[in-house]
């Protein structure tokens, strides 16, 4: 039985950052928004790491002061650690960038998103928690809504001009309409704990990001949080992970101890709940929107996280998403032809991005090696890393493809018309 049918100019399917982003410039652009997320928030998430240029979304929609004012410690930089656990010198984002994006955040995910979230009902949104997606509704070749349950088990009707959907790696629309398309070789296996007393840096150092190179491609995470707690991560194949054992602790244990700075560093942790693993697959649905349906954020593509560029990925989508409805709206035509310009912009962004994964990937290949025969490109890599992507890297290209096969562009990821 369906209960009550309600209608806005907007459904946005998931509380994410990227559906966050989406929903409060909509309610900003004056139109009737609607999210919904099968979750009650804070509910936990993986995925804590920013880059500065999130900040630009993230002002847009008025969350710049709240962030500021949050106990989230300041990243200022990032830094590698060789496999025999040499420490470079951190990366200061201040070296690259006179703005105070240079400063960003290592963010407890539960609490930034239920800020997120607090912040689109304050501009307007209505949220209903603990709603899940179900259906698409369709007429004519047209999405015009979704058919959603609440936690009693009751069944709801949501109509939409518009329905933009960001319900990350689950891909409620991808999986609706078989527009999952798989990166096969970017395939990899994360184990990961959250810790606390394992040892940081003091001062500006406190917040950075570390990467930790283990033996071949495989690579491990070290994110500082509040609260003393600090979120670590082995990521590699999965004949590399689990070629002895399937046991969590065991792996993630052996691979803290073949290196001498983490194992320095989580001397004295203590974990905190249990290990975590997943699978993550490098993705992009075939389409990124068709009429009256937009993708956003992981429910469009997911890129290995090494970069930690997912949240800058889901903000920039949201934002780009919901510029383009905005525009569709005004022109009363919200056909997937409309959206043309979205889809092409980011996927000019994960293409760039999508190489850099692969060149950190390829064997035989450093990012130090590339620096030091181009000097001249060291900005263009920033720039790349920082989410600065508003240029052109043929250069940076060209010379990448001089030590390493580069994919070739996904043509997948286009509205479709
Ligand atoms: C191992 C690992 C490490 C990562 N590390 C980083 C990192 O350091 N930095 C970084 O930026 N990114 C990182 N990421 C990626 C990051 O987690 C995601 O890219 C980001 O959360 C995507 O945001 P989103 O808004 O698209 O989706 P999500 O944040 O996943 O939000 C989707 C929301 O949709 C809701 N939802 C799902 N299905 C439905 C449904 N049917 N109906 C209603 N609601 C639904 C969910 O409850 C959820 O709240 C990492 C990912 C992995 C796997």
């Amino acid at each position: 039985m369906t209960e009550g049918t309600d209608s806005y100019d907007c459904l946005v399917v998931g509380g994410g950052p990227g559906g966050c982003v989406a929903a409060t410039i909509l309610a900003d652009a004056g139109f009737h928004v609607a999210l919904i997320d099968r979750a009650k928030f804070p509910r936990l998430h993986v995925g804590e790491s920013m880059i500065p240029y999130n900040y630009f979304p993230l002002e847009r929609i008025g969350m710049i002061e709240a962030m500021q004012a949050s106990d989230f410690p300041k990243k200022y930089s990032v830094q590698f650690v060789g496999r025999r656990g040499k420490q470079s010198q951190p990366f200061y984002f201040s070296q690259h960038l006179d703005h105070p994006c240079s400063q960003t955040w290592q963010v407890t995910r539960d609490v930034f998103d239920a800020m997120m979230l607090d912040n689109a009902r304050q501009h307007g949104v209505t949220v209903f928690e603990q709603m899940s997606a179900r259906d698409l509704l369709e007429e004519g070749g047209a999405t015009v809504g979704i058919t959603g349950v609440d936690a009693k088990g009751v069944s709801h009707a949501f109509h939409a001009k518009v329905t933009l959907d960001a319900s990350g790696n689950k891909g409620f629309a991808m999986s609706k309409l078989s527009w999952r398309i798989i990166d096969p070789n970017l395939i990899k296996y994360a184990i990961w704990g959250y810790f606390r007393h394992a040892k940081r840096d003091p001062g500006l150092d406190e917040g950075a990001t570390t990467i930790t190179y283990l033996e071949g491609k495989n690579w491990l995470w070290y994110i500082p949080l509040r609260d003393d707690i600090v979120s670590v991560g082995v990521v590699g194949d999965k004949d590399y992970l689990f070629d002895e054992t399937n046991d969590l602790a065991t792996v993630f244990n052996r691979e803290v101890g073949k290196n001498a700075w983490v194992k320095g560093r989580m001397a004295p942790a203590v974990l905190t709940g249990e290990f975590h693993t997943c699978v993550h697959r490098s993705y992009r649905s075939q389409y990124c929107a068709k009429n009256g349906l937009v993708l956003v954020g992981d429910a469009l593509t997911f890129l290995d996280p090494v970069f930690s560029t997912g949240m800058y990925l889901a903000l920039v989508s949201g934002e780009l998403a919901a510029d383009a409805t905005i525009e569709a709206l005004r022109a009363g035509d919200v056909s997937g032809q409309r959206f043309q310009g979205y889809g092409h912009e980011i996927c000019r962004r994960i293409e760039i991005l999508r190489r850099l994964v692969y060149a950190f990937y390829a064997n035989d290949f450093s990012f130090k090696q590339l620096i030091m025969k181009y000097p001249n490109l060291k900005g263009a890599v920033t720039d790349c890393l920082v989410g600065n992507l508003d240029q052109d890297f043929t250069a940076l290209h060209e010379a990448l493809a001089e030590f390493l096969d580069l994919p070739e562009p996904i043509q997948h990821g286009r509205a479709k018309v």
